[in-house]
């Protein structure tokens, strides 16, 4: 199997990612994209070729400038990768080709007041489903993202958490999934894999933005020159637990007055829950394993002109654009991506009045206004990160090929 290394295969990789970015591209093209040689870009792409991961499809006319350029695409079929994006809340699974489209999707209910091990077992049970479903052969598979809420281990695939519950700290999540689906399972954080999914759809159109994650949680993402920023330890831009002034609401972190505290699905749903005739009038149940099925109720209510509902959720949607200032003001960014289930119903409602704060108190808002968008995969944004991470950072070989042995050298 082609392996890789060193300078050739950051080549390589850069190489992929631009061909899943924009689909058809010629030699050409990737040399002025990459600023990497004519020779350098031919030498990448040769093996690439060979181990059928590359293919060419036709010449690009270019009427009047000579030699018409041939196009180059991923082979869509060469590899696959799973994304599973969990929390209390909601599950989403998805499954792209290795030019990133999307083969299978399934959205499932979150671990509820389920154990890792449990819910471990039904996650490799799905994800066996889902590519049975879509007729991908598990050797076509290069593994696995399992995106979660943080503070993370990447390295070894743990939470740092008590959260959803007290046995989820540091149990062997990767390892034990893993060990399951047969696959190298990659832990990522949720609203860092939202960041990577929005990037690679292009609705932010830009290569520098903040992006808030809201599912049971909130978190935060941030991605400078279409990189991620990962901190240390991709820990970074944990906006839910920064402390805003005038809230004192004690949070799960063990802090108090963290945005998560105040603005979070479960904060909305127990204000719903303290106004018996509205939980009445709109089902709102307080069920553990439904608090984002509750909110969304709630986010309907709104929709449907319910004035308390409104209410409800312009609280939560302040203190979500006061987290918003904080991220826009560390990061000078000018544009916010609002990402996660809780913002599937509730999406533009929550824009304007993070918008209307950035307005109102980002420091830069003199130089440039700030733009605040809702994704256009909001519930599924994590779980398309996970899987293009997975694209994205693997070591790619040429995939199997039963019965023909290895691929010919180059
Ligand atoms: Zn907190």
């Amino acid at each position: 199997m082609h392996r890789p290394g060193g300078a050739r295969a950051g080549a390589a990789r850069r190489v992929l990612d631009l061909l899943r970015t924009q689909g058809v591209i010629s030699r050409v093209e990737l040399a002025e994209r990459t600023g990497l040689t004519a020779a350098t870009i031919t030498n990448t792409v040769r093996p690439l070729i060979s181990d059928g991961l590359v293919r060419e499809i036709g010449r690009d006319p270019q009427p009047g400038r000579g030699q018409p350029r041939r196009l180059l695409q991923l082979v869509p079929g060469a590899w696959h990768a799973v994304g599973i994006q969990v929390d209390r809340t909601t599950t989403t699974i998805v499954v792209l080709d290795f030019a990133g489209g999307p083969v299978a999707t399934a959205d499932l209910p979150g671990t509820g007041g389920r154990g890792p091990e449990t819910t471990v077992a039904a996650l490799a049970g799905h994800v066996e489903e889902l590519l049975d479903r879509a007729g991908v052969a598990r050797e076509r598979v290069l593994g696995v993202g399992l995106v979660t809420h943080g503070p993370q281990d990447l390295e070894r695939g743990v939470l740092l958490t008590a959260q959803p519950g007290p046995d989820w700290l540091e149990y062997p999540l990767t390892a034990a999934l893993a060990a399951r689906l047969e696959l190298p399972v990659l832990l990522e954080n949720d609203a860092t894999a939202a960041a990577v999914g929005e990037l690679w759809a292009g609705s932010p159109q830009t290569d520098t933005f903040g992006l808030i994650y809201m599912a049971a949680g909130i978190g935060g993402g941030v991605i400078v020159d279409r990189e991620v920023y990962r901190g240390r330890a991709s820990n970074a831009v944990e906006i839910g637990h920064v402390a805003l002034t005038g809230s004192s609401r004690p949070c799960v972190c063990g802090g108090s007055g963290c945005a998560q505290a105040e603005a979070a699905p479960h904060a909305v749903v127990a204000r719903a829950l303290a106004d018996t005739g509205f939980a009445d009038r709109f089902a709102v149940t307080g069920a553990r394993d439904g608090t984002l099925d509750d909110f969304d109720r709630i986010a309907r209510a709104w929709r449907s002109g319910d004035r308390d509902a409104a209410a409800m959720l312009e609280q939560s949607a302040r203190w979500i654009g006061r987290a918003a200032v904080t991220l826009v003001n560390l990061f000078d960014l000018d544009t916010v991506v609002l990402a996660g289930p809780a913002f599937t119903v509730a999406g533009t409602l929550y824009r304007d009045h993070v918008a209307a704060e950035l307005e109102r108190l980002a420091l830069s808002r003199a130089l440039v206004r700030p733009k605040v968008l809702v994704s256009s995969n909001a519930a599924s944004a994590a779980a398309l990160g996970g899987a293009l991470h997975v694209l994205r950072t693997m070591r790619i070989g040429a995939p199997p090929r039963p019965g023909e042995g290895e691929p010919a050298p180059p």
